[in-house]
């Protein structure tokens, strides 16, 4: 029988409530049996800032993710060399379970630049997207492929993956912010911290 999948992809790095909040959210909305979170492997939209090892970011995932038993991770950006680009995920995803529903989430910021990507087309015949809402961004209604997005409203969550680095290079506190877990393993692993 046909399931139906969310891909939530990310950088995580790190994960934080808002990503979880929002997959929550899609999952229940659209009655998903599975979310999968796909942390990046070189994200390109990230070339400018040092980003987290691969594995420290798949760790922090599955951490955030565990006790979710609709929540999975998988490996498929981190394990392929190169930049990883959104089709690249689908791709994989769509062979990987090819007779599923595919639904793609992601956060306003993230859906107007996958809307000016060049193979826009491709990604919206491997999945369907779900644009959720995220403070700070507008969910433009420009040139959305009718039929291939869908536009939800979750609970605003103020937080961010770059707010959560500079709190902890700056010695403050991500407590609530990102789950428990995430803290100790970012204190464990001294991420985030200046000169570490
Ligand atoms: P950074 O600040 O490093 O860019 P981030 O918080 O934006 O990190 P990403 O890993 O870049 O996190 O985001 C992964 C996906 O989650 C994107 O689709 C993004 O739009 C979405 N997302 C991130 N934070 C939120 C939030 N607070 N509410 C809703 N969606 C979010
Ligand atoms: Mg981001």
């Amino acid at each position: 029988m046909s399931r139906r999948i969310g891909i939530m992809g990310g950088t995580f790095d790190p994960i934080h409530h808002g990503h979880l909040v929002a997959a929550s959210e899609v999952q229940s909305r659209f009655d998903l049996d599975e979310v999968i979170f796909v942390p990046t492997g070189h994200p390109w939209q990230k070339s400018d800032r040092e980003v987290s090892a691969a594995e420290d970011r798949y760790l922090m995932t599955v951490v955030a993710t565990a006790s979710n038993p609709r929540f999975s991770v998988s490996r498929v950006d981190i394990d392929r060399a190169g930049v990883t680009y959104t089709v690249d995920t689908l791709r994989d995803l769509r062979a990987k379970y090819p007779d599923d529903e595919l639904f793609f989430i992601t956060g306003a910021d993230a859906m107007q630049q996958i809307l000016s990507w060049r193979d826009a087309d491709e990604l919206f015949r491997l999945a369907h997207f779900v644009g959720v809402t995220r403070p700070g961004y507008h969910l433009e209604d420009t040139h959305l492929p009718s039929g291939s997005v869908s536009l939800i409203e979750v609970p605003a969550m103020a937080i961010s993956s770059t707010d959560c680095r500079t709190r902890v290079a700056d010695g403050e506190p991500v407590w609530y912010l990102v789950p428990d877990g995430v803290v100790q393993y970012i204190s464990k692993r001294h991420l985030y911290v200046a000169g570490a």
